[in-house]
């Protein structure tokens, strides 16, 4: 990941900025053991994962998953996790559950002194945004995204450059650099919606090409591109959804709007994680396919047990590298924060609140 996100944090570590760990101290990692203590303490969240990790597993997770959640009330933690956690976190330890807006919102109506961003860099930075007062710590600072690593500050510039008068909106995946030189952000929930806000007849929907090209097929705006991509989203076909429905020809297929247009049309329904959740609780579908990243299949079945989920899906390589092991390091050794200039941070958040704003 991402060069630019961790020389940004770099200079303000060396200035004048003590690092979490100076400034909450460091504590002594805990035993892990499966203790009857450990078994009663972790019992609720086993219930909501059982059909999906088996009891010998459970026994070499639960110690950390009780382990952490002590730490964090002594540290007045709060950990948010994105619906693409493996189900350890998002059942075991996670406070906050959403997607990355959703979890950067409600982590700003919490009294925690430090955010645990279970999720990716760009997550971690829109919840420093938004919430520049408390501690933001990310399990492993190498936890990327490609949507984000697609476009710098520097090449928002150039696109105004080229294109003086059309408005720039930005997709909530990309860098906190980004964001501060960009008119608005949006999710792929509300994108039509900030679209069609400017009243114009050209915007450019930056930094990925298959949600800009979902949302232009919706509006008589032309929506202008930047050449990025979700590397998870863009490896589904419409071929493959096709195949599936001649093997299961009752199965309702949702995808999520990163995915190729053609995908989308071969869809049943498509929206944001948050959507795809809703309209699985609602919907009820007897068998349903989630095309989305592999995890919030196995999240969302322990609360729809009625629901059978047929699962192809594609793994994120940057979400898979948060695991319940660091997820404890943070906690012990207060790291890595997540630091952004503050500058950055106050334009980016000019950004952000026009979005919510625009919500409400
Ligand atoms: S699933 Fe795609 S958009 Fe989400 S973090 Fe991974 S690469 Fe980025």
């Amino acid at each position: 990941m991402t060069t630019t996100q961790t020389t940004m944090s770099q200079p303000l570590r060396n200035a004048t900025v003590q690092t979490a760990a100076d400034r909450f101290g460091v504590i002594e990692r805990p035993d892990l053991n499966f203790t009857p203590e450990v078994v009663e303490a972790t019992q609720e969240a086993y219930e909501k994962v059982k059909h999906i990790i088996p009891a010998i597993e459970w026994a070499a997770l639960a110690p950390t998953i009780h382990a952490i959640n002590t730490l964090k009330k002594e540290r007045n933690a709060v950990i948010l996790a994105h619906n693409y956690m493996t189900p350890d976190i998002f059942h075991g330890v996670a406070d906050i559950v959403g997607d990355s807006l959703q979890l950067a919102i409600e982590a700003t109506r919490t009294n925690a002194d430090v955010i645990v961003q279970c999720g990716v860099h760009f997550m971690a930075e829109t919840s420093k945004i938004l919430s520049p007062e408390k501690t933001v710590l990310i399990p492993d600072m190498k936890a990327g995204c490609s949507l984000a690593e697609s476009i710098t500050g520097a090449d928002v510039r150039g696109l105004r450059k080229r294109n003086p008068g059309v408005p720039i909106i930005t997709y909530v995946n990309t860098s906190a650099d980004v964001k501060a030189e960009c008119d608005i952000c949006c999710t792929s929930s509300n994108a039509l919606q900030v679209v069609e806000s400017f009243g114009v007849d050209k915007v450019f929907l930056i930094p990925d090409k298959y949600l800009a090209a979902n949302v232009g097929n919706k509006t008589d705006v032309e929506v202008l591109i930047w050449d990025g991509a979700c590397e998870v989203h863009e490896r589904f076909t419409a071929q493959e959804l096709r195949d599936y429905r001649k093997i299961e020809p009752d199965v309702k297929i949702i995808a999520h709007p990163e995915c190729p247009p053609e995908v989308v049309a071969e869809a049943d329904f498509a929206g944001s994680t948050a959507h795809m959740i809703d309209w699985v609780k609602t919907e009820r579908p007897e068998k349903v396919m989630m095309i989305t990243e592999c995890s919030m299949a196995d999240n969302v079945a322990s609360e729809t047990p009625d629901v059978d989920f047929i699962r192809p899906c594609n793994l994120c390589p940057h979400m898979k590298r948060i695991t319940l092991s660091k997820i404890l390091d943070s906690l012990v050794e207060m790291k890595e924060e997540v630091v952004v200039d503050p500058d950055v941070a106050a334009r980016a958040r000019v950004a952000v609140e026009r979005m919510i704003n625009l919500k409400s």
